[in-house]
C-alpha cells in the first residue's frame, strides 16, 4: 500500500523508464502554451503544462493524504521548465540541496514530479508528438517525487551522487533517481489521488479508491479536467 516504506536501492530495476530526453526535447519545443478547458481526452498537444491546474489538485491531494509526501524545492538555486512541477520527496530534497551549495550554481532542470494527468498525455500523444513510447500512468519513476531530469547531468553527476543520487545512465543521459534510504513508493498514493479527487466530483459515479491504476481509473484520468476538477480539496 501506499504508506509502506521501501529501499529503493534494490528496486530501480522495476520501475519502467521513459528516455527522458525525447519527453523534454518535445516539452521545451511545444510552443504557445494556450489555455484549454476541456477533458484531458482532448487536450491538444504537446505541452503537459495544459494540465497544470489538474496537476496541482493532484499534488495538493497527494499530500493531504500523506502529509509531507511531496515537498517543493522551488527556493532552492533552480531554474524550471514550463511543465516541471518542483516536487521531490524531503530527503530527496535534503540530497539536492546538498548538491546545489557543494556545487555552489545555478541547476536547470527539465523535470522533476510528473503527474499521472501529465504521464497520460505524454503516453496518449506518443510519437504524433515526437515522444518515445511512454510509460503507463502510475509506472514513470517520475510519479514517486525520486526523480530529476537536469541539464549538464556530466558537470552535476559527481554532486549529486555525493548526496544520495544515482544516475540511469546512457538509456537516459539526463535522468537520476534518489536511492538514499527512508523513501516511499508514492505510485499508489498518486493514483488514489485521483481516485478521491474524481469522486467528490461525481457521487453518482463513483470508482474505487485503491490506488491501482484499472480500466475504470483510466477511464476517470481521460474524462478529468485539464484545469481542474470544481471540487478540488
Ligand atoms: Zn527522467
Amino acid at each position: 500500500m501506499s504508506d509502506t516504506t521501501v529501499d529503493r536501492a534494490n528496486q530501480t530495476g522495476n520501475y519502467d523508464f521513459d528516455p527522458c530526453v525525447e519527453i523534454n526535447q518535445g516539452e521545451a519545443s511545444s510552443g504557445i502554451r494556450a489555455s484549454f478547458d476541456g477533458l484531458l481526452q482532448d487536450a491538444p498537444g504537446c505541452s503537459t503544462s495544459i494540465v497544470n491546474g489538474l496537476s496541482q489538485q493532484l499534488i495538493h491531494q497527494m499530500n493531504l493524504i500523506l502529509p509531507d509526501a511531496l515537498v517543493s524545492f522551488d527556493e532552492l538555486d533552480v531554474e524550471l521548465e514550463d511543465a516541471a512541477f518542483p516536487f521531490l520527496q524531503p530527503l530527496a530534497k535534503q540530497g539536492l540541496q546538498q548538491a546545489i551549495q557543494e556545487r555552489g550554481i545555478k541547476m536547470s532542470i527539465n523535470s522533476a514530479y510528473r503527474t499521472i494527468a501529465q504521464q497520460l498525455l505524454l503516453y496518449r500523444w506518443g510519437i504524433d508528438c515526437g515522444y518515445p513510447v511512454v510509460a503507463l500512468p502510475g509506472q514513470s519513476n517520475h510519479q514517486s517525487g525520486l526523480a530529476l531530469d537536469v541539464a549538464d547531468p556530466d558537470g552535476w553527476q559527481p554532486f549529486l551522487e555525493h548526496h544520495g543520487w544515482r544516475r540511469l545512465g546512457d538509456f537516459d543521459p539526463p535522468h537520476f533517481d534518489y536511492v538514499g534510504e527512508g523513501t516511499q513508493d508514492l505510485r499508489d498514493t498518486a493514483m488514489l489521488a485521483l481516485q478521491k479527487l474524481w469522486n467528490k466530483n461525481h457521487p453518482n459515479e463513483t470508482i474505487d479508491e485503491n490506488g491501482g491504476y484499472g480500466p475504470q481509473t483510466e477511464d476517470a484520468l481521460y474524462r478529468s479536467p485539464a484545469m481542474g476538477f470544481e471540487i478540488a480539496a
